[in-house]
């Protein structure tokens, strides 16, 4: 099929290159012209594993090409809209500035019978407000909502195999014509056991929301509890491994630590609450805000255990910050909790020097006057207190006796708690995690 992808950032770009390695023909489209000629060149714009292979030999098979032009969008049929919908500054609510710009932009290139598929995640309503803007000056083209749920760091594997494909759609023919062509853009994924839910435009909206919504509940449970065991000396990992052996729990994001971050989950609680407040049923959801404060809260609990951890005082204290990115296998420092502890540590007065296997430049960009460092062996060495922010397989496996060796002072706080305490304080280590 003839595909065009708008936006082309974490999302969008892994989109295009899944569907050219889906074997469709693809068009990627971005405003931003100094990304799109690193595209077009083959080279992607941020880390994330498999994504340079399906660039590179979808952009040699002749499959994918990317341009700012957006009049390319009618070489396809079929048009995924994928631009940003970040936190509105100074507000909760999501800035729908680039969604209503981009399909401003794409409904005057559309031809009767093509098919746009949002994939953006918005606020519940914006697809049937999207659909009557088109209906009223393309109307025989159709809009579906697609909600995507690809993690960074697993992203590639997300797209061509999610663990399911949600297609917003309206009412009758055009909605079940609708259902056919998405089912054929994602023929393999489908023929592969994926299920389908075809839905509303409301609950294919919902869906995305409110799985993000349970998501950043779990991981925030487990630290209100962390801040429950930290008062009562019990120790939350044993907790999580107890309650999580039952299965109508989990133990999967059950783990307590610095808690969650990046550009999805803190922006979509954010914005789903300021929806659900537009639509008078902000209580119905209130504890979204709650979920919010408690993960906020275990940011600045890290903070505190680094100055506990120096007797009180971090003032010209050296800190090795072991991780920048929100989470590991991603460069990808959009509210990072470990960026948000380094500038509340610097403004402290300590030395914050950070290091992370992918992560230094996207950070460097964010926070320009922090000392960054390209390994963890120059970040440790005669640091007086190490931090463990994003839980990279080389920070988890570091060896306690011989980091001994390399730092002043023998202090680490897992912000993780992703290593093994015994086997730290063992080396003389003081050790202290999130709620252990
Ligand atoms: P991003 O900021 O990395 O990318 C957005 C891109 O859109 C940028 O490259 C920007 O230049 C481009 N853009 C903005 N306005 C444009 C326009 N008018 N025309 C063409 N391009 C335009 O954001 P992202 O992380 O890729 O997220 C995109 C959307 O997908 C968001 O709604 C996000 O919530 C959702 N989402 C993201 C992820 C993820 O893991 N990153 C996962 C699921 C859903």
């Amino acid at each position: 099929m003839r595909i065009s992808v708008i936006g082309c950032g974490y999302l969008g770009v892994v989109h295009a290159a899944a569907m050219a390695e889906l074997g469709h023909q693809v068009v990627g489209i971005d405003v931003d012209a100094v990304k799109i000629a690193r595209l077009d060149a083959g080279l992607p714009t941020f880390f994330e594993p498999g994504l340079p292979e399906i660039l590179a030999s979808s952009i040699a098979s002749g499959r994918l090409r990317f341009t700012t032009d957006v009049s390319a969008v009618s070489e396809a049929e079929v048009h995924f809209v994928a631009v940003g919908t970040p936190q509105t500054a100074g507000s909760d609510a999501a800035d729908m500035t680039f969604v209503d710009a981009a399909f401003s932009s794409l409904i005057a290139h559309v031809k009767p019978g093509d098919l746009i598929v949002g994939k953006s995640t918005v606020p519940v309503g914006t697809a049937a407000r999207l659909a009557e803007q088109i209906a009223a000056s393309a109307p025989d083209v159709t809009l579906a909502w697609n909600p995507e749920f690809l993690r960074e760091g697993f992203a590639v594997q997300d797209t061509i195999r999610p663990d399911r494909l949600v297609y917003g759609v309206p009412d009758g023919a055009a909605g079940e014509r609708a259902a056919r062509i998405l089912d054929e853009v994602y023929a393999a994924t489908v023929a592969a056991g994926t299920p389908v839910i075809v839905a509303d435009y409301a609950t294919a909206e919902l869906v995305k929301v409110s799985a993000n919504a349970f998501l950043a509940t779990k991981i925030s449970f487990i630290n209100a509890m962390a801040e429950i065991a930290e008062a009562t000396g019990a120790d939350v990992t044993k907790l999580a491994d107890a309650i999580g052996h039952d299965n109508r729990i989990g133990r999967r994001f059950l783990n307590a630590g610095v808690g969650f971050g990046g550009g999805c989950l803190p922006k979509d609680i954010r914005a789903f609450s300021a929806r659900a407040r537009e639509l008078g049923k902000g209580e119905a959801i209130a504890f979204l805000d709650e979920m919010d404060k408690i993960n906020l809260r275990r940011r600045a609990r890290v903070v505190e255990l680094v100055s506990d951890a120096l007797g009180g005082d971090v003032t010209g204290k050296r800190v090795a910050m072991l991780g920048l990115a929100f989470k590991p296998h991603s460069d990808d420092v959009r509210d990072s909790p470990a960026i948000d502890v380094a500038l509340r540590l610097t403004e402290e007065g300590a030395h914050v020097v950070a290091t992370d296997p992918q992560a230094i430049e996207s950070a460097r960009l964010r926070a320009p006057h922090l000392t960054y460092v390209s390994s963890a062996e120059e970040a440790l060495r005669d640091a007086d207190a190490v931090v463990l922010v994003t839980e990279w397989p080389e920070f988890v496996a570091l060896d306690p006796v011989d980091t001994a060796a390399i730092v002043a002072g023998r202090r680490i706080v897992d912000g993780r708690n992703s290593l093994d305490p015994a086997a730290w304080r063992a080396a003389g280590w003081q050790y202290a995690g999130l709620g252990r």
